[in-house]
């Protein structure tokens, strides 16, 4: 079946202002301003209410902390305080069931926002919360969006001296038996994957550094991605040269860390020299805007990073300190942000898609997702201007960001349609919140 997405409104694609042919879930063809597609087609889809973008990917996450947004042990505090504050709320209250909503949720909120493959970074491991991955693969598949899970881990708790409780850590043994479990069920490393897994110890501060170096050996046997926190704050700088003497990124390059399958959540702190280290060994950064000024962390220095080498993807971060799940918003607060730290000039809404993009899809490791050409995967965001905020607008790909777009019309993933007038194809979502919202509500009531 061929469909032409005919003549849209604006499209993020060069030489596609007549838009673009879908065959077997990728791109067939781009089409040029006023020509017709090269073959006959079977169906026709007009796209002229609608800017076309290639569908947001998502690089960093934690779906579990859906349930714990605005909580008020946690508002108004940075990191440290903010983890400690909501570590014994989420280690009594994250069972297989909240967890499930709180998976379904996130990434319902994602794909509603534009986003067609979305990455979480799980590494609460509660006594009954083994399988995690495998409740979080069930989610995504039934929602039809692309999946990077990340089997995360922690080690160390507080009788290590570590922020987590005991009850949430899992020891070294059982970790990398997970985590080769999932990989050998999971892990699909084929073109126009649905599924694949990244290993993510949760920061090289709260597990073992031979957990460390063993998640580097289980990612090389099974080619997969390796994913953590880095550089988020100055607290974790003073922690670092406490306990090892050196800074975070001596430290990650000591667990043999610093190679092209690792992509870092944050990514904030870096010196000069880091930043050149980094991107001579091609590290991945995922920039978390929006989480990183609820917090107060930081300014990434996206522009230094990508002149060095590195990858830099998007990610809205854990709800929590984010409080929502619109990568599309994150689009505007990275341009926000990024102005603040360089000038208006240098950065535009083109590198916000980039990042949200293409940046993100090398973060993942992915050449067959994050950009509308011939060949790559039919996984597309289409957007309108019907709302009051875009009246007036003159730029259409610039007035999604400036004007600040938050809900998609439609999603593509792999040419299929997973929201249609704004709306989830396979889910009921005036169900979902009732059923998430009662599920929040006993990390309210344990308080
Ligand atoms: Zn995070």
């Amino acid at each position: 079946m061929r469909q032409w997405i005919k003549n849209p409104l604006a499209i993020l694609a060069p030489e596609a202002e007549g838009g673009v042919v879908i065959e077997d879930g990728r791109i067939a063809e781009c089409v040029a301003a006023g020509q017709q597609p090269s073959q006959p087609v079977d169906r026709t889809f007009d796209a002229s209410r609608h800017v076309v973008i290639p569908g947001l990917i998502n690089t960093h996450h934690h779906f579990f902390q859906t349930l714990t947004r605005a909580h008020p042990a946690a508002i108004n505090k940075e990191l440290f305080p903010w983890l400690t504050a909501l570590y014994p709320i989420w280690a009594r209250n994250v069972t297989p069931e909240t967890f499930r909503m709180g998976t379904r949720l996130a990434l319902t909120e994602l794909m509603m926002s534009g986003c067609t493959a979305a990455s979480d970074h799980h590494y609460l491991f509660p006594a009954g919360l083994e399988d995690a991955i495998d409740i979080q693969v069930e989610e995504a598949t039934r929602l039809g969006i692309r999946m990077t899970v990340t089997r995360g881990s922690m080690n160390l708790s507080q009788k290590d001296g570590g922020l987590p409780p005991d009850t949430v850590v899992q020891d070294e043994d059982t970790i990398l038996a997970d985590c080769e479990r999932v990989l050998a069920r999971y892990h699909d490393r084929s073109e126009g994957s649905r599924i694949q897994v990244a290993l993510a110890p949760c920061a090289p501060f709260t597990v073992t550094k031979r957990l460390m170096r063993e998640s580097v050996a289980l990612a090389e046997r099974f080619d997969c991605r390796l994913h953590t926190h880095l550089g988020e704050t100055i607290d974790e700088d003073d922690y670092c040269l406490h306990h090892f003497q050196c800074r975070p990124v001596d430290y990650l390059e000591e667990c043999g860390w610093l190679n092209d399958r690792v992509w870092l959540a944050h990514g904030i702190h870096f010196n000069d020299d880091e930043i050149k280290r980094l991107g001579h060994a091609c590290v991945g950064v995922c920039h978390c805007p929006t989480s990183n000024m609820t917090l107060a962390s930081g300014q990434c220095r996206t522009k230094e990073l990508e002149a060095a080498g590195c990858p830099v993807g998007l990610g809205v971060d854990g709800s929590a300190s984010n409080d929502n799940s619109n990568l599309m918003e994150s689009l505007r607060h990275a341009l926000m942000l990024n102005r603040l730290t360089y000038d208006a000039a240098s950065v535009t809404h083109h590198d916000t898609y980039r990042w949200a993009t293409e940046g993100s899809a090398r973060c993942l490791g992915r050449e067959d997702i994050g950009a509308i050409k011939p060949g790559r995967q039919a996984d597309l965001a289409f957007y309108t201007l019907d709302e009051l905020r875009f009246s007036g607008a003159g730029d259409p790909l610039a007035a999604l960001v400036l004007c600040g777009a938050h809900t998609a019309d439609r999603v593509m993933i792999a040419g299929d349609w997973t929201v249609e007038d704004g709306r989830p194809v396979h889910l009921d979502i005036d169900r979902l919140r009732a059923e998430h919202g009662a599920a929040a509500r006993r990390f309210l009531e344990s308080f």
